[in-house]
């Protein structure tokens, strides 16, 4: 080693047994299982305390990370610590050889050591001369440094003779650094390199375990078929915190369709870290990962490049899941619709055959009612009975015809009609009973309303049925709207109410056969049936948008004759496509 004129050493030497004491603390810091900024926080702080310098760099490139350190002193206890962007390219500096050491006859000029360790104690004087390979070598780096400093030691960091990086030792004073401690520090980055070694292989190994972890969790949640993608969501908040570094300050939300999923007490913090759901191209929500506390910088703010790499996997995973659920729930839907819609059938067929059987004997009373009633003999009490007798009938004939119709078992006569005018004529008749009932009747016609082929007496049933319930729905007034409108490919009859609307319970059940709420004598519960019944003879389609205690509005969509496209034959119950 070549020797530095040490003028006014300014710290007292540190023994051997002291530097061991350093190495061991180093070690065991490795131990506690600390995430890998706050271990080259810790270890950089004890340096800085322990060498009593004012600033410390440390460049360290371990397996799949390269990362830079400074602390700098502020106040005798306070430190400011920062990972920034790597500065040197360390596999590019190399000895220059002991020939190429400028100034070797001057004592304040740098020194290198064997391991092309460099020394100085005066900077000042060290800059101003020339080093003929100087990008090369260490003490090119020297040169680098903030020209505050007037001491500097740089010491490559290895393992076994591969360098890992450097360790730099600033401090503002001349001669800081008592020569036997040259070697004390160089041993002591014998062996910092392997424990940084060991500490991030440690870290690296518990992220991947943590990650796997939280993937073979929501894997888990996904496999329990019954569990719905609400459950799926919560617990996959649940199972991110553990996965990041910092569990105990880390929250996490994910928004899906403007609904909300959070870990307990979530709030917002100094970091965040976000990925998008996206299904199908579409982004339908987003996934949020928030740091309470502020923590040092790395990769992505304090979030390592493993972390983004999770969280995009997961909202991928997400999103595939969201999508299988979909489909899932899509077929169950379809195969409801297949139930309901050969329901529907069977009771229609059923209806429609007993109405067939009953409509015979009904004819018979009611004639035969009708032919008593003529004979002028009759006390006037039997003259009462059969007017009953009659009126029943009446009735009864009544719900077969609509059996019937419902069943598509009446003779329809279709033709090329103008629905304004069915419109015009069906509302002729229930315009005074709307007056009588304190209901405001608005119409809006469109003016070129295209043909359409239809029945014009049966057109006409489903007017009045609709227009009834409406009225019936209003006991208190209110306003009942019927309008027409002309769409691409069909003409439109829509019938709006104000009054009392329906619940789901009430909406899913309404084209049943028989399904009333009212009271007997009031409804038969056959209205929407057969209004089903009609316009699926025609080839059409409904729409019901109804809210309890907010009114109700039916559509019916017939299809334009001719159209290049044709209609859906579909029912739609507040957005919810019911049956093809
Ligand atoms: P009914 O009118 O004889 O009960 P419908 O088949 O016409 O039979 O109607 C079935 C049920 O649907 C009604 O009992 C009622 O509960 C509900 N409903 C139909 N239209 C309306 C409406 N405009 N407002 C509120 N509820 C309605």
């Amino acid at each position: 080693m070549q020797k530095v004129k040490k003028k006014t050493p300014t710290v007292h030497s540190r023994s051997t047994a002291e530097f061991q004491a350093l190495s061991q603390q180093v070690i065991d810091e490795s131990n506690r299982d600390l995430p890998w900024a706050d271990y080259l926080s810790k270890i950089s702080q004890t340096l800085i305390q322990f060498s009593g310098c004012d600033a410390i760099e440390m460049q360290v490139k371990v397996k799949d990370r390269k990362n830079t350190c400074e602390v700098t002193k502020r106040t005798k206890r306070s430190f400011s610590f920062a990972i920034v962007p790597c500065a040197l390219n360390l596999d590019k500096i190399k000895s220059p050889g002991r020939e190429a050491v400028p100034g070797a006859d001057r004592p304040d000029l740098p020194l290198l050591s064997e391991e092309n360790n460099a020394w100085t104690g005066n900077m000042r004087s060290a800059l101003t001369v020339e080093c003929p390979d100087e990008k090369m070598s260490s003490y090119y780096c020297c040169k680098k440094m903030n020209k505050s400093y007037q001491s500097i030691a740089f010491i490559p960091i290895r393992v076994g003779k591969h360098r890992i990086g450097v360790l730099q030792l600033l401090s503002r004073r001349k001669n800081f650094f008592p020569k036997n401690e040259y070697e004390l520090y160089e041993n002591f980055a014998l062996t910092l390199g392997p424990v940084l070694l060991n500490q991030r292989s440690q870290a690296a190994l518990r992220e991947r375990v943590k990650e796997l972890t939280c993937l073979y969790g929501i894997a888990r949640a996904v496999e329990k078929h019954e569990t719905d993608l609400k459950d799926i969501l919560k617990q996959t908040v649940a199972l991110i915190p553990p996965a990041w570094q910092y569990p105990q300050i880390t929250h996490c939300r994910i928004i899906l369709d403007g609904e909300s999923y959070t870990t307990p007490g979530f709030k917002t913090g100094p970091h965040k870290q976000t990925a998008g759901i996206v299904v199908k191209g579409v982004e339908r929500g987003v996934i949020a990962v928030v740091y309470t506390e502020k923590k040092h910088k790395l990769d992505e703010g304090p979030f390592l490049d493993e972390e983004r790499h999770l969280l995009n996997t997961i909202a991928g995973e997400l999103a595939l899941i969201i999508e299988r659920k979909h489909s899932e729930s899509e077929e169950i839907n379809l195969q409801a619709q297949l139930r309901h819609a050969d329901r529907l059938a069977t009771i229609g067929q059923l209806a429609s055959g007993v109405a067939h059987e009953i409509n015979e004997p009904l004819c018979n009373i009611l004639g035969f009612a009708q032919l008593t009633k003529k004979d002028n003999q009759l006390p006037e009490q039997s003259r009462q009975d059969i007017e009953k007798i009659i009126n029943a009938s009446l009735h009864a004939r009544e719900i077969v015809r609509k059996l019937l119709i419902f069943g598509r078992q009446m003779p329809t006569k279709k033709v090329r009609a103008n629905l304004n005018l069915i419109v015009k004529e069906g509302i002729y008749f229930l315009e005074s009973r709307c007056t009588k009932e304190g209901i405001e009747l608005l119409r809006s016609l469109a003016a070129d309303l295209p043909e359409v082929v239809v029945d014009q007496a049966q057109m006409t049933q489903v007017l009045v049925n609709l227009v009834v319930n409406a009225i019936q729905a209003m006991p208190d007034g209110g306003r009942l709207n019927i309008q027409t409108q002309t769409g691409e490919n069909h003409i439109t009859l829509i019938v709006e109410d104000t009054g009392t609307g329906m619940n789901t319970e009430v909406l899913k059940q309404i084209f049943l056969p028989f399904f009333t709420t009212k009271d007997v004598g009031e409804g038969t519960g056959l209205g929407l049936s057969v209004v089903h019944g009609i316009v699926s003879s025609h080839g059409g389609s409904i729409k019901v948008d109804s809210k309890a205690g907010a009114g109700t509005k039916f559509e019916i969509h017939l299809p334009i004759p001719g159209s290049a496209k044709p209609i859906a034959a579909e029912v739609e119950l507040n957005g919810k496509i019911q049956r093809k």
